[in-house]
């Protein structure tokens, strides 16, 4: 799929089933990351927009979604998913166009975006309350029912993946749903929504606004309108979220940052967990918020570790996402500035190594994967998030400081522990503070089935697995008084 075969405008927005002009008929540039080119248009979308879609959405809640049969809920969503799996290429090159990502990181977005609308098809219909024994004469028991209308508001490092995980639930749920994509990456999600037309979502369900965050996420957050908020970006994006929505008394999800760490121990296996150090960090050019941007590493293996590390890094090629390397550009080139900020702050540390710009247009957003070492935990690089191709080695004593270190932060997303000792294992999944404990792995390979979510300033709330359609829906108790 180029721009040129898409089956809509994406200058346009989608609201209740047809393709609308924003009401202030503005659009915004749609650029290529790779090139620093434009490439077309996209859909500027304002408060009017956002009205319109809410209206759409609580049509279509009102007039059947609500009440259609789980089961059948279901199945249109595995419809979608089918016909997703049947694009992956398509959405892939769309997303490599749109935001820069490597073709290969792109198929497995897709794919996962397939297997979201698979998972939550299959659990609509498995979404229960319970029936609870009290006293003699009541029969008591909770329903499990949708919010209503659910805001949606993504960003551009994993379009996909992220919509598929919360947009796929809400409708699972039985919720309609108003998506704003992030501005800089919105195509993979208007064809999305395409192809939920296609896959016989009725029309209202499933609305996007693309537009400005300050404008048409603004607009939605603070909208009395909604029912739910579930956002994922950055911890100032989320706090203002968070206080938009306490206006109106909304609830809200939050899937924000992270400084993940990986805690190496003198007994891991270092030929397992290599591949994870790196990859955890430079994967999407490090623009993920589960990013492992510190390897805390016991002193005993430190130069081996080190060492290791930074003959991959030597390694890494960099060039634009059509070429399909090891890293791609960034996504704009504003956070090319602030990357370059973040490595301007690490003048005074011992770099260990750089990728290799290989393909990399002179326009593009391009930063080389860069590793440090010997860094203290209370450098910034080794507190704040960075969101690019950025790594540090800190050393530790014993299991208390790696405890302390990987804590050390106001984040709290995900970490991982490479031991062969089980206890050391069961203590420190315990001992660290995340949403996430990976023991002799790093995320699991994604699992759409595994909950997902941050505590501290990585946010709160779970996204993904089961778990997330909980979320989705609030309790309603009945109790019947018969005696
Ligand atoms: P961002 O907060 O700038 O933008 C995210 C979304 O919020 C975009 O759609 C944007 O248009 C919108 N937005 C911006 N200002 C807004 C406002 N005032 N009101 C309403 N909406 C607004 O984040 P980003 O730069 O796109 O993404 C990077 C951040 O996202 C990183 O911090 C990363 O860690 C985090 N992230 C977290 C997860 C997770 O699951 N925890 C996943 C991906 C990214």
């Amino acid at each position: 799929m180029s721009l040129e075969d898409l089956g809509f405008d994406p200058a346009k927005c989608l609201i209740g089933g047809a393709w609308v002009a924003p009401a202030g008929g503005q659009t915004l540039p749609l650029m290529n990351p790779s090139t620093g080119e434009q490439i077309g248009e996209i859909a500027r979308g304002q408060e009017a927009d956002v009205d319109a879609a809410i209206d759409a959405a609580r049509r279509a809640f009102e007039g059947g979604w609500a009440r259609t049969p789980a089961a059948e809920r279901g199945r249109i969503l595995m419809r979608l998913g089918k016909l997703v799996e049947g694009r992956v290429e398509a959405l892939a090159r769309l997303e490599a166009l749109d935001v820069g990502k490597p073709l290969k990181q792109a198929r497995a977005d897709a794919l996962a975006l397939a297997r979201y609308c698979e998972f939550y098809g299959g659990a609509a219909d498995k979404l229960m309350g319970e029936s609870i024994p009290y006293l003699d004469g009541y029969t008591v028991y909770t329903l499990r029912e949708p919010h209503g209308v659910t805001a949606h508001i993504v960003p551009w490092n994993y379009p996909m993946q992220i919509i598929g995980r919360s947009v796929g639930a809400a409708l699972a749920a039985g919720n309609c749903c108003v998506l704003k994509p992030a501005e800089d990456a919105c195509l993979t999600a208007l064809a999305f929504a395409d192809l939920a037309k296609e896959a016989g979502l009725p029309d209202g369900v499933l609305n996007v606004v693309p537009g400005l965050g300050s404008e048409a996420g603004a607009a939605l957050s603070g909208h009395d309108g909604i029912d739910h908020i579930s956002f994922t970006g950055s911890v100032a994006t989320g706090s203002m979220i968070q206080m938009a929505a306490a206006r109106h008394v909304k609830p809200v999800t939050l899937e924000l940052g992270g400084k993940s760490p990986q805690l190496v121990f003198e007994d891991a296996d270092l030929d397992a967990a290599l591949p994870f150090l790196v990859n955890a960090g430079i994967q999407n050019a490090g623009q993920t918020c589960s990013a492992s941007s510190r390897i805390l590493v016991q002193r005993k293996i430190y130069d081996e570790v080190t060492a290791r590390m930074a003959e991959r890094y030597g390694a890494l090629k960099v060039g634009q996402a059509m070429s399909d390397l090891d890293v791609g550009p960034l996504i704009s080139a504003k956070q090319k500035g602030i990357v370059a900020g973040f490595l301007a702050q690490g003048a005074d540390l011992e770099m260990a190594a750089q990728g290799v710009l290989s393909d990399a247009p002179e326009g593009g957003n391009f930063v080389a994967p860069t590793l440090f070492a010997g860094v203290s935990a209370d450098h910034a690089l080794a507190r704040d998030e960075i969101f690019g191709p950025v790594q540090v080695i800190i050393p530790f004593e014993d299991e208390a400081e790696a405890v302390a270190i990987a804590n050390g932060t106001e984040y709290g997303l995900v970490a991982s522990v490479w031991t062969q000792n089980g206890a050391r294992q069961m203590r420190l999944a315990k001992a660290i503070r995340a949403g996430q404990v990976f023991l002799n792995n790093y995320g699991a390979g994604g699992g759409v089935e595994l909950p997902f979510g941050g505590v501290g300033k990585s946010g709160h709330g779970r996204e993904k697995g089961f778990e997330a359609l909980y979320g989705f829906t609030t309790l309603k108790t009945v109790a019947a008084f018969h005696g």
